[in-house]
């Protein structure tokens, strides 16, 4: 590979060669779910593109820490400390404990990324597991001077810290304007100035998930969480910090002024902001109430679809799009991405069965070249996407007799196509689950109706294959047991 990994960084706002701190490892904190609602797509399309820079990570040959938390408490509906706890909100709604909220919605987030084909990450810490790092971190705040108490919370103390250093680095906001635009909010006269920000929250006495702190009951603010766990996971500087580009002017933010009030330095050397999932232009969320939830888009169970569409079609929908464009969901596109998918699942495998000639008469390194380039210039999945539809049209034209494949050159073909659709884009066959499913379903029935038979409950044994042949599968007997097959 001629090229090397090039990354857009958030905070330096250019495109530059990524080096990881640690040779051959590369340490990445992503902020996780607030697990208080379902994930809709939008949501999905953040955690897919971090998931293909996982993955191509991986590919490259590097050890991956991978850190994705999952936010479980501190989460106030209004970003900036006021509103109710979104998780007791929840939970007065559908009358179940913060818990129990808490434990659906990572189920529900878990089995979407599942569905998508999305890798685990190596670490998925909790805000509730971590409550004694994030007091740790809060009181050498306010033992390095950047944090005050106020009855009983504790906050960030953003005057001070921006005569020290650039509170708005990351952003790139003038910080006189944001001061200007900011409203004091009614009860945060605790507060001395509009831009602090809480690490710590006195709980009211109606607050459930609370915990023991030296300034009395209370709980983390959100964005104290992932200072906490990042640095406890990666150490204080990692190479990359992931999110979607919400999250730049505050919580990221808040996090980089945090990590350097306690430990002297901003955390990632990469910040990397995925771009938004929108509906008809307009971002994607739950509170303007335009969100889809991925099973509506597997069903075509919404208003604005014609008919449902499979998780790798959605994924592939995705990843023809670089993560930092927006994308606008139709029907449409995702049309068009169930047509692409086919065609290149195809060529994965029909490559393996091509014939043969003596020599090549296109050059599959060139299309490598092309491939992995487009992937280093900030894991650009379109272009990759492009040159792979070319490599396509080569499988076709062998298939066809129309150019010819040496056997050197079909083996590498074959490698590295499935490689980099299969590893690195995260497409698969869509039938492999459901087969795999069938195939056990059938299993179980066979083995009830040799039950049956042997009972000599040939009224069970016979209704078991006629129904089954009315679905249109055939159960054959025979000397070694049966077997079945789909007509
Ligand atoms: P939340 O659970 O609201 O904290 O969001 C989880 C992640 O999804 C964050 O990184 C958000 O930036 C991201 N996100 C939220 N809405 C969208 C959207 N419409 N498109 C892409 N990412 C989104
Ligand atoms: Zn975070």
């Amino acid at each position: 590979m001629n090229s090397e990994l090039k990354i857009y960084n958030t905070l330096s706002r250019e495109t530059s060669i990524f080096k990881p701190i640690h040779s051959g490892m590369v340490g990445m904190y992503v902020c996780g779910p607030t697990v208080y609602s379902n994930a809709h797509l939008g949501n999905a399309r953040t955690y897919i593109s971090f998931d293909v820079m996982f993955r191509y990570l991986l590919h490259l040959g590097y050890k991956v820490r991978y850190v994705r938390n999952i936010t479980d408490a501190g989460h106030l509906e209004g970003d900036r400390d006021e509103g109710e706890d979104k998780f007791a909100k929840k939970a007065k709604l559908e009358q179940l404990e913060p818990m129990e909220i808490v434990q659906k919605y990572s189920l529900d987030f878990h089995e979407v990324l599942r569905q998508f084909n999305t890798l685990p990450p190596s670490i998925e810490p909790t805000a509730t597991g971590h409550i004694i790092e994030q007091i740790e971190m809060t009181k050498k705040i306010l033992a390095n001077g950047y944090a005050y108490e106020s009855n009983g919370s504790i906050y960030f103390d953003v005057e001070k810290f921006s005569k020290e250093f650039n509170y708005t680095a990351l952003s790139n906001r003038n910080l006189d304007e944001l001061l200007n635009n900011t409203r004091t909010l009614d009860g945060q006269e605790e507060k001395k100035g509009r831009l602090d920000f809480a690490l710590w929250i006195k709980a009211k006495p109606e607050h459930l998930m609370r915990w023991q702190s030296p300034w009395g009951e209370g709980f983390p603010g959100w964005h104290l969480e992932c200072s906490a766990m990042s640095s406890k996971y990666l150490g204080n500087e990692f190479d990359i910090h992931g999110g979607g580009m919400d999250l730049v002017p505050t919580h990221h933010t808040n996090e980089i002024a945090q990590n350097i009030a306690c430990h002297h330095t901003q955390p990632a050397r990469f910040w990397v902001h995925t771009n938004m999932l929108t509906v008809n232009g307009q971002k994607m969320s739950k509170s303007l109430g335009n969100s889809f939830l991925p099973s509506e888009l597997f069903s075509g169970n919404h208003s604005l679809l014609e008919r449902g569409y499979s998780p790798m079609t959605v994924r592939f929908f995705m990843l023809q799009a670089h993560y930092r464009s927006t994308l606008d969901l139709s029907n449409d596109a995702l049309q068009a991405a169930e047509k692409g998918l086919a065609r290149l699942l195809n060529a994965c495998k029909l490559v393996a069965h091509l014939k043969t000639s003596n020599s090549s008469t296109f050059s599959v390194e060139e299309i490598k070249e092309k491939v992995y380039s487009a992937l280093n210039e900030d894991f650009n999945t379109p272009i990759a996407l492009a040159h792979l539809f070319d490599a396509a049209k080569y499988v076709n034209l062998v298939n066809d007799g129309k150019e010819s494949l040496s056997p050197a050159d079909k083996e590498i073909f074959a490698v590295f196509l499935n490689q980099i659709v299969t590893d690195v884009l995260g497409l698969k066959p869509e039938q492999e689950a459901g087969t795999e499913k069938i195939e056990g379903l059938m299993n179980m029935i066979i083995s009830m109706r040799a039950d049956a038979k042997n009972k000599k409950d040939f009224a069970t044994s016979d209704f078991i294959r006629d129904q089954l042949k009315e679905i249109g599968i055939e159960i054959k007997d025979s000397k070694e047991g049966s077997s079945f097959s789909i007509l």
